[in-house]
């Protein structure tokens, strides 16, 4: 389904990363994390990653300015002329509104949010730090996260929904079923 701009919201430990790129694939639109491109900046030690990981080591969000431009730049890569699907951007309504201009009136064509319970997501996110050994899956860390998401990032749902384009789909559950909820959300 090209032309579809989604949009995957869900905090942190929800399975957004997994789904969006389960989901991408069977979309067939590439699926664009920020949070991968800021790791993947941070790895290559770049003056964006030196940047961003004191933020992200810390469970805050990176400065919307830099993280809007970033974004910019990839939307504008000719992968995805013909559609994409959001992971972790938008994140503030700051961000809401640079996504907007930056769709310059083609618009989102789906906003999903993969709702989880907390106590479930806290459990994820500490299995994945053993797991991965992720800088920010810290037990303070995870806890400030959630807390950033709550303020920020929550709010986005009634944004999306008052616009008529927020479908929630239950994150809980084995990976295989929530990705058929996921593709029978968007058929
Ligand atoms: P994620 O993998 O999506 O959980 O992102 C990991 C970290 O990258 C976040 O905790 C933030 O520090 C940073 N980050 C990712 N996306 C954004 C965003 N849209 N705005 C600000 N910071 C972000």
């Amino acid at each position: 389904m090209t032309n579809t701009r989604l949009v995957l919201l869900g905090p942190p430990g929800a399975g957004k990363g997994t789904q969006a790129a389960r989901l991408a694939e069977h979309l067939g639109v590439p699926a664009i994390s920020t949070g991968d491109i800021f790791r993947r900046n941070v790895a290559d030690r770049t003056e964006l990653g030196q940047l961003a990981q004191k933020y992200m080591d810390a469970g805050e969000y990176v400065p919307d300015e830099v993280t809007n431009k970033m974004v910019a730049g990839r939307l504008a890569e000719p992968d995805a002329v013909d559609g994409f699907l959001l992971d972790g951007y938008p994140r503030t309504a700051a961000q809401v509104s640079e996504l907007d201009s930056m769709l310059a009136g083609r618009g989102l064509t789906h906003v999903i949010e993969l709702t989880a319970d907390t106590d479930e997501v806290v459990q994820r996110l500490l299995n994945r730090a053993r797991e991965q050994g992720r800088a920010d899956d810290t037990e303070s860390v995870i806890r400030r996260r959630l807390e950033v998401y709550a303020e920020q990032t929550a709010p986005l749902v009634d944004v999306y929904a008052e616009r008529g384009l927020l479908v929630q789909v239950d994150g809980m559950g084995p990976v295989d079923e929530v990705t058929e909820r996921l593709t029978a959300a968007l058929a």
